[in-house]
């Protein structure tokens, strides 16, 4: 099964999408992660991709493309995948669809986690992620049991340079420019269920789960 996670960043989608990839044993793919783990590693996408990161801004089409089809390669995805992270734009969900439409598949559906921009500024404000395992954390809504390290892998935590007040505010400018396009999109296609995503991740993630079991018609956006 081909799943797609969109939302607003601090929607949630990487933490329902890491948990959602252990419950379906399916894998998880972050374009924003790839990208981080380039500009850890220091390659040349990540010293191109970090210019744009840095800013909240996105990250060139060709650049994010290229790296997402090359992961698309992997023989691990024989079974479908989680992604999150893109596409963030019509011209990538047009791309996305070409690549799985020349193999004769589909992305099979899209749930948006629909957020309020309150609790969106919150819950990236006080994020913590895992320099080694990617995991996260939250200063007040999930805290690490020891104050900096991470509880499953004793990694350290930090904050994204992205998650810092006025990058955020770019990042929800250019999230608000694009998105309504994007929903537009799979809305024609029917792919489109939506989840309201304010609530605490685990009361979320089962709503998730119950849509994916049922294929269930009424959360459709029509
Ligand atoms: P995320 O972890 O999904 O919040 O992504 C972090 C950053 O990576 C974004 O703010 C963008 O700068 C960049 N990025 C991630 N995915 C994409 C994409 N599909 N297109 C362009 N830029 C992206």
């Amino acid at each position: 099964m081909k799943i797609i996670l969109l939302g607003p960043p601090g929607a949630g989608k990487g933490t329902q999408s890491k948990v959602l990839a252990k419950r379906l044993n399916l894998p998880h793919i972050s374009t924003g992660d790839l990208l981080r783990q380039n500009v850890a590693g220091g390659t040349e996408l990540g010293k191109e991709a970090k210019r744009f990161t840095n800013k909240g801004m996105f990250v060139p089409h060709d650049l994010v493309t290229k790296m997402l089809v090359d992961r698309f390669q992997k023989p691990d995805l024989k079974n479908g995948f989680i992604l999150d992270g893109y596409p963030r734009n019509l011209k990538q969900a047009e791309v996305l669809d070409g690549i799985f439409n020349a193999k004769k598949e589909l992305i099979d559906i899209v749930i948006y986690l629909d957020t309020s921009e309150s609790v969106v500024i919150q819950r990236l404000s006080g994020r913590l992620v895992c320099k080694s395992c990617g995991g996260n954390f939250h200063v007040k809504n999930m805290p690490p049991k020891v104050s900096g390290v991470c509880d499953s892998c004793k990694g350290e935590l930090y904050q994204r340079e992205d998650d810092k007040e006025a990058t955020i505010r770019n990042r929800l400018e250019v999230y608000k420019k694009e998105v309504s396009c994007l929903l537009d999109y799979y809305k024609e296609s029917n792919r489109l269920h939506a989840v309201l995503a304010d609530e605490d991740a685990p009361v979320v993630l089962e709503k998730i789960i119950q849509l994916i079991k049922a294929g269930n018609d009424t959360s459709k956006v029509g």
